[in-house]
Formats: C-alpha cells, sequence, structure tokens
C-alpha cells in the first residue's frame, strides 16, 4: 500500500481530536477520510492501543464552534485545557499564531 502523506493540519487536527478522547470512527467522519487514514495518523503519532478505548477524560472537552482555532492550551486529559478557539486562518484548523507554531514544529520534525 502506497503511503499517503497527510498534510500536517489534518495530522494535527486528528491528533488534537483523538487527545480530546473521540474515537477514531467519529474523527474520520469529522474529517472527511477513512478511518484507516485516521489509524495511521494516531499510530505515526505514537497514539497506540486498542481503538475502542479512546481516553476518557473526567470533563469533556468543549469543541470551538465551527471556525475555531482547534489548538488545545493545556493537558487535554487534565481539567482545565481547553481549545484556544480564535477565528482560524482560511483553511486551516488553527488561528495565525497557532498555524505558525505547528508549522514550525513540522519542520523541525523533518529535518
Ligand atoms: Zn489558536
Amino acid at each position: 500500500m502506497a503511503r499517503v502523506d497527510n498534510p500536517p493540519e489534518l495530522r494535527a487536527r486528528v491528533i488534537a481530536l483523538r487527545q480530546g478522547g473521540m474515537t477514531t470512527e467519529a474523527i474520520a467522519k469529522r474529517v472527511g477520510k477513512s478511518r484507516d487514514a485516521v489509524v495511521g495518523i494516531c499510530w505515526r503519532a505514537g497514539l497506540r492501543g486498542p481503538q475502542r478505548q479512546a481516553p476518557r477524560p473526567a470533563y469533556r472537552l468543549e469543541f470551538p464552534a465551527a471556525g475555531g482555532c482547534q489548538w488545545i492550551d493545556g493537558d487535554p486529559r487534565q481539567a482545565g485545557a481547553r481549545f484556544c478557539g480564535l477565528p482560524v486562518v482560511a483553511g486551516a484548523a488553527w488561528c495565525a499564531g497557532h498555524r505558525a507554531r505547528v508549522w514550525a514544529a513540522w519542520c523541525d520534525e523533518l529535518q
């Protein structure tokens, strides 16, 4: 099977949703990708474990409204974490500041 590269924005979005406790199936529907693609992204990000046992935080992260930045401030497994929620850059999952941080981290990873 050919390896399909996923853009960093998709990867980070999938990882954020997964860390927020969403199942891979729900994430696949939300981002419009196959469940296999979502599982692959989670796997490569080190988020392993049984698919049906998503981490269940004692509280629920409130997802931002459509168009809200999906950067998570804090540890998503701990109470007090929240999504940034600022308006996103067109076509991105984050606001300008967080988008720059994600891209910078991704570029470091490639080196
Ligand atoms: Zn943000």
